[in-house]
């Protein structure tokens, strides 16, 4: 069997430091993926790109059609337009998966219970990046909500809850104040609902629907939301199940495909080599189960949680006790291969 090609970009900050550990171990589990490397992030938006990635890497992905991206910094103000944004939207990524579970007693978290699946919408919401100056001292942002992208989302969560054995989907939203866009949303999943009566169904406002997520994450199962909840809810879910560095994120599409850990390019512990390579494990992990290499995802799944089980833990997880670098962490994945 040939192998199947990926673009990988090894981004900013902790990027290269936790790509280098994940490929090491997709080598050793001799994952039978060719990567195909793209310079995009900061080097990019250095060197005039105002995108954040050149024709070149997008010639890649139209090859490839399956990306594993390291995390990357957007440069802050005006002029650069956020790289994450324009992927998502350019190759129709909509739906974000974000799966968080505790692997407790092994890593410390107060929510033992928990295995929660964020689905969130990956194009639409106040990630358009449409925003308009409108006086010196007035900035007006656009939330986009449209019936079929909220329609694509929704089917999305309810068809994976099946396929994965889950018995409850809820929706969050903030439909009491923006009664028009986010109550479009609910709208649609109360429709889309009717659907699938074997599936239990709930609906939280944000505010109180996270904070419900934060205190008792055990209570819930696949979570939908817009956008910009689904980028909050998710680190939350994640934080609480021990750390933002243990997970790791899907993007898909009809023709493309995207994998990444949730988490930033953390400037401030980057080239200390200390960061947890986890989360982007766990998107290399996605990868693989998405192109049909179940076992060669089992395998590393499998000795990552061995690792973990053994007490082997970078600092994020570690809390205060011994803990060892990302390096060391994927030397101990690799040994238990
Ligand atoms: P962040 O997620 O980079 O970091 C938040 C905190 O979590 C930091 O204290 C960091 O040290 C810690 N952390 C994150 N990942 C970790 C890991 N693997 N191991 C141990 N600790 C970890 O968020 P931020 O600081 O707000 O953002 C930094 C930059 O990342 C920004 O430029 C932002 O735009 C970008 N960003 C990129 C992506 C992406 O590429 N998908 C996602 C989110 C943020």
């Amino acid at each position: 069997m040939g192998r199947t090609p990926v673009t990988v970009a090894r981004g900013d900050g902790i990027g290269p430091e936790i790509m280098d550990a994940v490929l090491r171990i997709l080598e050793a589990a001799d994952a039978p993926i060719e990567p195909e490397y793209i310079d995009i992030g900061k080097e990019a938006y250095l060197n005039g790109w105002t995108t954040g990635i050149t024709d070149d890497a997008w010639k890649s992905l139209n090859r490839t059609k399956l990306f594993l991206k390291a995390p990357i910094t957007t440069p802050q103000g005006g002029g650069y337009k956020s790289l994450n944004v324009t992927i998502r939207t350019t190759l129709g990524l909509y739906a974000n998966v974000r799966p968080t579970m505790s692997l407790a007693p092994f890593v410390k978290t107060k929510h033992p219970e928990m295995d929660l699946v964020v689905i969130r919408e990956n194009e639409e919401d106040l990630y358009t990046g449409i925003e308009y100056q409108q006086t010196p001292e007035v900035v007006q942002s656009m939330k986009l909500i449209t019936r079929p992208g909220t329609e694509r989302i929704i089917r999305y969560a309810f068809e994976y809850a099946k396929k994965h054995g889950r018995k409850k989907v809820t929706c969050i939203t903030k439909d009491n104040i923006m009664k028009r866009s986010d109550g479009l949303f609910h709208e649609v999943f109360e429709e889309v609902a009717k659907e699938y009566p074997e599936l239990e169904t709930d609906h939280w406002i944000v505010d109180i629907g996270l904070a419900k997520i934060a205190d008792t994450p055990e209570d819930f199962d696949v979570v939908v939301m817009p956008n910009l909840y689904g980028d909050i809810g998710s680190d939350i879910a994640a934080q609480i199940s021990g750390s933002v560095g243990l997970a790791g994120s899907a993007n898909v599409g009809d023709e493309y495909a995207m994998f990444e850990a949730i988490h930033g390019s953390a400037p401030d512990i980057a080239g200390k080599g200390i960061a947890n390579p986890s989360g982007l494990l766990n998107g290399a992990v996605q990868l693989l189960l998405h192109i049909g290499e179940a076992e060669a995802a089992e395998n590393i799944q499998n000795a990552w949680l061995k690792t973990l089980e053994d007490g082997v833990h970078t600092g994020d997880i570690a809390k205060g006790g011994k803990s060892v670098g990302s390096k060391e962490f994927a030397d101990a994945v690799i040994e238990r291969l």
